[in-house]
């Protein structure tokens, strides 16, 4: 698709490589349930230092192959060598892959890999697939409307994400966040700092309160103290919790659209129900009947 044609806003869902038939299973009908609303991708996750990589891989491949929507692998770098990356980008291109979201990626702990090898940020990365494939790829990166956490202070992580930008992303997907006003001011500042690419939202549904407490921590992700408080307060009631979940993601959509955001990204945990929730309730368009197998 060329930059010309372009929808006017673009949504895409992500998934994780499962880990077994039956997980597999699960995603092959997410999968054909999301088809429904006609994104632009589905995306793949990746797990650094390539922990993830065949995984990976077959499930890219796999959407790929099944058609209708295209597969965007995320790639991260650290650790990888470029013989690794030049390999893993060749097998993509040969597979028909257009669009790849390229990540610096955290080391797992026990990987035994000390620092982080060739390449060291994810600008590095973004270089060295446009100095081999040119405008072969689509390239997405992310960035951090509460701040990357390792990152010195703001105006640091602002200046090394208008860097990456330069070196040939074309577009970017925030960090999940629940407070509009952030993605507001980070935009803002980043059209200030000349970034014109389109920066996505990324949208995380609440299905489980102590897994998003545990991921907010560790990525930086505030939790607003009301939402903490009620999201605790539901204790085991998963159905009143996801219901309350969706009412608030689905506001925080909303808002982020109503304010100009140029589409969403759903980190989808690999269900369809919430991400299909807060699409109803936001209005948007289901088709009967998509192409996809
Ligand atoms: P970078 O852009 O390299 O930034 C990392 C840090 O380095 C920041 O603090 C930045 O300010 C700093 N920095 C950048 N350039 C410089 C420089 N020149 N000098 C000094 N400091 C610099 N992780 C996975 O492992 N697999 C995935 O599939 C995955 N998917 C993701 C998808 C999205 C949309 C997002 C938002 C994150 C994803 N992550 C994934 C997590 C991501 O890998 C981590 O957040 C990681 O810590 C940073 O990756 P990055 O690509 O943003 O890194």
């Amino acid at each position: 698709m060329t930059a010309d044609s372009q929808p006017s806003r673009v949504f895409s869902f992500e998934f994780f490589p499962p880990k077994s038939d039956e997980a597999e299973q699960r995603l092959q009908r997410t999968r054909q349930r999301l088809a429904r609303m006609d994104p632009l991708f589905f995306s793949v996750t990746f797990g650094a230092g390539g922990s993830t990589r065949d995984r990976t891989f077959e499930t890219v491949v796999d959407i790929q192959r099944r058609g209708g929507i295209d597969a965007s692998p995320h790639l991260s770098c650290i650790g990888a060598t470029p013989e690794n990356i030049r390999e893993i980008l060749q097998q993509y291109r040969d597979h028909g892959i257009r669009h790849i979201v390229a990540l610096r990626g955290d080391m797992p702990s026990g990987t035994g890999i000390v620092g982080a090898g060739h390449f060291r940020y994810a600008s590095e990365l973004v270089e060295f697939i446009r100095a081999e494939h040119g405008d072969h790829f689509r390239i997405e990166v992310a960035c951090y409307p509460e701040v990357h956490p390792q990152a010195d202070d703001a105006d640091a992580d602002l200046r090394h994400f208008v860097h990456k930008v330069e070196c040939g992303a074309d577009s970017a997907i925030t960090q999940y966040f629940f407070n509009a006003d952030a993605y507001f001011y980070f935009v803002e500042r980043c059209r200030d700092a000349g970034v014109t690419v389109p920066i996505v939202p990324g949208i995380m549904p609440i299905i489980n309160f102590k897994q998003l407490a545990r991921f907010s921590d560790a990525c930086g992700a505030e939790i607003p103290r009301w939402l903490r408080k009620r999201l605790s307060a539901f204790a085991d009631d998963k159905a009143s919790l996801q219901a309350f979940g969706v009412e608030v993601v689905s506001d925080l959509c909303q808002q982020l659209l109503d304010g100009g955001a140029p589409g969403l990204h759903f980190y989808t945990l690999n269900q369809a129900a919430p991400t299909e929730a807060i699409w109803h309730n936001l209005g948007l368009p289901v088709s009967a009947d998509n192409a996809t197998a």
